[in-house]
């Protein structure tokens, strides 16, 4: 029986696993996602979800407090389940999101010894993250050694910022030291990027701002394909609000803060990663469509502060560029909020920017007034496919003749793991 290449693509977090398998259609040599998922809960109450093409739930299931500890244990039940629910494809390879690249990791890479060496020394970092990202390369490698992995980084979009957009204005030592701006969500601003300049090929070279709206959020300036300014800094937090993170401050309050209310690292960070942001500002809720249907004052204030936020930003992606030729709609809130992308784009008037109330109603993809002097699009996102496009492209460029993802050893989902 000829099987399907297929590619694992894995998101590790604290406390979940999701994963995808992207099949390569031998026709068109384009990917198309079968199903994706999550393990979640891990650490206290394991819960798996599965999705087919359609999303619909194909399979659950869960596990006890103890077991939901094991999280080696808990990615070979992935595995082994994947086999038996895709007993026509073959896992050629595991695409791994990965947060952190630092400075030496500008493009995906397949996953060594080595290179898992140089990305723990990362996870000073990105602390919250990068050890999660790593745990399932560590755990696949030694029970399938077999089996080819490709780190993908959310950094390596933003590798060629000019230095002015990536040095703070700090002494040099702390520069060299790597305290600088790295960027994030470089996997979302590359596939939308790529998308734009594939539906309208004139943009190919433009100035293009895009707005990933989520629960993370950041926007990208990026010309001609390529980011040269972005909101998120040395870490995730910088930048505009987010569901529960602060987005940008003045430094001089963290120095309030540890003066005036004592606090240390672990509650600063407690109080930026979690307690802030939608969440902080409204007391109601961290999600943008919770907070769209309340009708607490408080609700819409947040809603508003974010809305300026980002219009202010999207200002700033332009000025960084000197111009903009084309504003970009994704993630979460950007992809589904008419309401967000009208009160962001109403800021931005001044800029001959004007919006079609049908057409964003609908979520179109595009979506600005005939008369709008900037083009604006909606565009879905799709990490997930950029990683298996990278990981597939990484397979094929080394190996000898370019043809191992044909002439390997792949792990087979239609046997058990151990067998792979
Ligand atoms: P993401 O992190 O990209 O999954 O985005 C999550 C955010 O998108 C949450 O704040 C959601 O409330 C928001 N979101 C998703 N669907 C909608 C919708 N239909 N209207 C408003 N916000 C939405």
């Amino acid at each position: 029986m000829s099987r399907h290449q297929s590619c694992l693509v894995l998101n590790a977090g604290s406390s979940s696993l999701k994963f995808a398998v992207l099949r390569r259609d031998e026709a068109t040599e384009d990917l198309h996602q079968v199903l994706n998922g999550q393990i979640a809960g891990i650490g206290t109450d394991a819960r798996f979800e599965a999705r087919d093409a359609n999303r619909r739930v194909v399979a659950q299931r869960r596990w006890s407090a103890e077991d939901s500890q094991r999280r080696p244990a808990l990615l070979e039940y992935l595995l082994a389940w994947l086999g038996q629910a895709l007993p026509e494809d073959r896992i050629v390879a595991a695409g791994h999101r990965v947060v952190h690249g630092g400075r030496g990791f500008s493009r995906p890479v397949r996953v060594t010894p080595e290179v898992l060496a140089e990305l723990q020394a990362l996870v000073p970092l990105a602390p919250l993250h990068q050890p999660h990202n790593l745990a399932p390369m560590r755990a696949l490698a030694a029970s399938h050694p077999e089996l080819p992995q490709v780190a993908c980084f959310d950094t390596a979009f933003h590798a060629e910022l000019p230095w002015v957009a990536s040095t703070y204005a700090l002494p040099q030592e702390l520069s060299y030291e790597g305290v600088q701006r790295y960027g994030f969500h470089g996997l979302s601003y590359e596939y939308v990027s790529q998308r734009l300049a594939a539906l309208r090929p004139e943009l190919a070279n433009a100035r293009v701002v895009v707005c990933h709206l989520g629960n993370g959020s950041s926007l990208a300036a990026v010309h001609a394909g390529r980011g040269v300014d972005t909101t998120m800094g040395f870490t995730a937090l910088d930048g505009v609000p987010m569901g529960t993170r602060s987005g940008s401050l003045d430094p001089g309050v963290l120095l309030y803060l540890m003066r005036e209310k004592g606090m240390g690292a672990d509650a600063l960070e407690d109080l930026l990663y979690r307690r802030s942001g939608l969440l902080g500002v409204s007391g109601v809720s961290s999600d943008m469509r919770a907070l769209e249907q309340s009708t607490d004052p408080a609700a819409r204030r947040a809603i508003e502060l974010f809305c300026f936020r980002v219009a202010k930003e999207v200002a700033a992606m332009a000025g960084s560029m000197g111009g903009i030729d084309a504003l970009v709609f994704t993630a979460g809130i950007g992809e589904n909020s008419p309401g967000v992308r009208a009160e962001v784009c109403s800021r931005l008037g001044w800029m001959g920017l004007a919006i079609d109330d049908y057409a964003n109603g609908r979520s179109a993809l595009e979506i600005s007034a005939d008369d709008s002097v900037v083009p604006v699009f909606v565009l879905p996102t799709n990490e997930e496919k950029m990683i298996a496009l990278h990981t597939l492209a990484v397979l094929a460029a080394s190996a000898p003749n370019g043809r191992e993802a044909d002439e390997g050893q792949p792990c087979s989902t239609a046997r058990t793991p151990a067998t792979c």
